[in-house]
């Protein structure tokens, strides 16, 4: 164990020497001051566990020393025990205990009063040791539980973007695609807005395998992905690769128009890649058709409902020769504009 500290003022040498004789012990480290300035000076070389002090000492007295020891921040808190030849008036102790004393002996000391007091407050001293030491050992324990915490929800965060991307294209998949599908339908029940979807295939794709190999058929589908991804300009709007060579696109807060617009700036942009495909019946490059439908969800109505009707939608385009989108909007056309559409009902 570390010695405890203690410090012993007195202007006469005889004193501090009684007081050692006294005190003298291994687990203590008893240091001497003659005067008041050197008790200061010697709070700095040590975190004094008592101090002893005389208090009729000329220049600075025991008190004058108490009050400088209080207004210092780091020996605020060490205990001082005076001791005093003085008579026990009144008036003297308080004005010992104002200065900052804890405790008195008066001279001549009485060897077994003087050590159990010291006793007392070794004993503190210990404690408050104790009790920093496990402070120190808590504090290392948080520090050490907050970073596991933050390496936990680091790693939940990377497990749960995992589990929500398309390893191959880079889009969310079908799981995220549900669960977002789910929460836009019924915040745009809650809202009563449209809700637009667009189901999009890849043309001739088993050809496409078929004719260039499977490799080569994940990079068009990733090509593909970007080309539909570079389509969308509002943050709300997501493409999720649905499955094989069917992505969808999810479009809050928009009507047959915009989606419409939407799906053929999509299939235009595919075109434009000009993904060579010789082996397709539609043209010389790889093409896709979509799926279009918009609703205002009713009460109760199951978001299924807006996927079917994408999905035939999607089955038209096909049916129409590929290459194109096709609309299937079970609300009535919202301007004169929609009517020239192609709306399968
Ligand atoms: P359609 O124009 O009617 O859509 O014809 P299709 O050939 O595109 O449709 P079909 O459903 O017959 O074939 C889809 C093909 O997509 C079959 C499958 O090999 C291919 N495919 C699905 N997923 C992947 C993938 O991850 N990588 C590759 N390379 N091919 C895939
Ligand atoms: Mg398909
Ligand atoms: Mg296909």
């Amino acid at each position: 164990m570390e010695k405890a500290p203690i410090l012993l003022v007195d202007d006469r040498r005889e004193n501090l020497l009684t007081l050692e004789r006294l005190l003298e012990a291994p687990e203590l480290l008893l240091v001497r001051a003659e005067s008041g300035m050197e008790a200061l000076e010697k709070t700095l070389d040590h975190q004094f566990a008592l101090v002893l002090m005389d208090v009729q000492m000329p220049v600075m007295d025991g008190y004058e020393t108490a009050e400088l020891l209080r207004g210092n921040s780091k020996t605020r808190n060490i205990p001082i025990i005076f001791v005093t030849a003085a008579r026990r008036e009144q008036e003297h102790m308080f004005k010992g205990y104002d200065a900052g004393a804890v405790d008195y002996l008066l001279k001549p000391l009485e060897p077994s009063i003087l050590k159990s007091k010291v006793g007392i407050f070794l004993e503190m001293y210990r404690q408050r040791q104790l009790l920093e030491e496990k402070t120190r050992e808590l504090d290392a324990k948080i520090l050490e539980l907050e970073e596991l915490k933050r390496k936990l929800e680091e790693s939940n965060r990377k497990l749960q973007h995992l589990s929500s991307v398309d390893g191959l294209t880079g889009l969310f998949n079908r799981r995220h695609f549900d669960d977002t599908f789910l929460m836009e339908w019924k915040s745009a029940a809650r809202r009563k807005s449209p809700i637009s979807l667009i189901i999009i295939d890849i043309d001739h794709f088993k050809a496409f395998n078929d004719t260039y190999g499977h490799i080569a058929g994940d990079t068009c589908l990733q090509r593909v992905a970007k080309g539909l991804v570079s389509a969308l300009h509002r943050p709300v709007d997501m493409v999720s690769r649905y499955g094989g060579e069917e992505f969808t696109v999810i479009l809050p807060d928009t009507d047959i128009h915009g989606a419409e617009m939407l799906a053929d700036r999509m299939r235009d942009i595919v075109l434009a890649m000009a993904i060579p495909h010789s082996s397709s019946s539609t043209g010389n490059f790889v093409t896709i058709s979509a799926g279009v439908s918009t609703m205002v969800p009713r009460p109760g109505q199951p978001a299924a409902n807006l996927l079917d009707a994408a999905d035939k939608a999607l089955y038209q385009a096909k049916e129409s020769g590929r290459n194109c989108c096709r609309t299937n909007c079970d609300q009535p056309p919202p301007n004169d504009m929609a009517a020239d559409r192609d709306c399968v009902r």
